[in-house]
């Protein structure tokens, strides 16, 4: 195996695509190295993108936030710009793993890496992220939605890359939570998870919501139908069951000892109804 250091996408794009094998980008290597030490990939060529210029940055703009590929879970914890609009974002990536893995593991390894479980992703897609790549053809903006194909498979053409994580900047009287289920209280991946994005009219009502669900399917969830039942109410209990059922509904869940199926489509409604309540109370509405 090759190993590489580059200082820009651009030759980074460039060595993915002459790369006859297999190629591995190398960013917090939290998944990559444990997957090499295991032997579950075997890359002729790995790339460590850390000492590109920026890729450690987080800039916000008027219409967003912009979040470098290299940013680790602790660093994007002690941002208090990003920390005030997106807290859910920022709870989910600090669930990930130990203190240790939380000052490697960066957000676009975690959607990269493809997990049905990724805690980040749900959270990022309420949040209507999306992502800036770099490929052969040039730039292009992909929704975080879109980027897990399938388990362990993106979007990403093998010469295309990822060079920043883009939030849009929070609307006033919103707020978004995102919770998971564990068998035990820490260093496990989620059984099933639910990140809620919500924002409120002056008198209280739910104006616009967007529900993601984790670890229920083959792919992250955004469940249009659970967002469209919260709108127009103040979070009252039919509302929260009808929520709950909804995304009990759109779960395709695997059946396996951490949890059968039917345990994780109840408590996938049953964290959406939760993170719910929580969004709501951080946009400012009291319940
Ligand atoms: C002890 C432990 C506990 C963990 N707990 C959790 C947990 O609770 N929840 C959870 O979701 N995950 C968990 N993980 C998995 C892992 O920490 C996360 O998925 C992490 O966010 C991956 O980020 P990374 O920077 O380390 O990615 P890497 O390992 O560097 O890369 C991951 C994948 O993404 C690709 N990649 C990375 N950057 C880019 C890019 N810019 N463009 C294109 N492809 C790219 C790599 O090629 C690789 O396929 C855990 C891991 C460990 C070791």
């Amino acid at each position: 195996m090759r190993y590489m250091g580059v200082d820009s996408f651009a030759q980074a794009v460039d060595l993915l695509g002459s790369e006859q094998g297999k190629s591995m980008v190398l960013a917090g290597g939290t998944d990559v190295l444990v997957q090499l030490k295991l032997g579950l990939v075997e890359p002729d060529l790995l790339i460590n993108i850390k000492a590109i210029p920026g890729v450690k940055d987080i800039v916000i703009s008027d219409a967003q936030i912009r979040i470098g590929v290299a940013v680790s879970g602790a660093e994007l914890g002690e941002h208090a710009g990003l920390l005030a609009e997106w807290p859910g974002v920022v709870e989910a990536m600090e669930l990930i793993g130990s203190t240790q893995v939380q000052g490697r593991a960066t957000m676009a390894g975690n959607l990269c890496n493809a997990s049905p479980a990724a805690d980040a992703v749900p959270a990022l897609v309420a949040a209507g992220a999306w992502v800036e790549t770099l490929g052969p053809a040039g730039a292009r903006e992909i929704a975080v939605k879109d980027v897990p194909v399938a388990p362990g498979k993106t979007c990403l053409a093998k010469d295309e890359i990822v060079t920043n994580i883009c939030l849009p900047r929070q609307q006033v009287n919103s707020g978004d939570a995102y919770l998971r289920f564990i068998p035990r209280t820490e260093m496990d991946i989620a059984v099933a998870s639910a990140a809620v994005n919500l924002t409120l009219n002056t008198d209280g009502t739910i104006k616009s919501a967007i529900v993601a669900l984790g670890a229920v399917a083959p792919t992250v969830l955004l469940v249009a139908g659970a967002g469209e039942i919260l709108v127009g109410s103040k979070l009252d209990s039919a509302v929260l069951d009808r929520l709950s059922a909804a995304c009990a509904d759109a779960c395709n869940p695997i059946d396996d000892r951490r949890g059968t199926a039917g345990f994780r489509r109840k408590i996938a409604g049953v964290l959406a109804g939760r993170a719910a309540k929580i969004a709501y109370q951080r946009a400012g509405g009291s319940l």
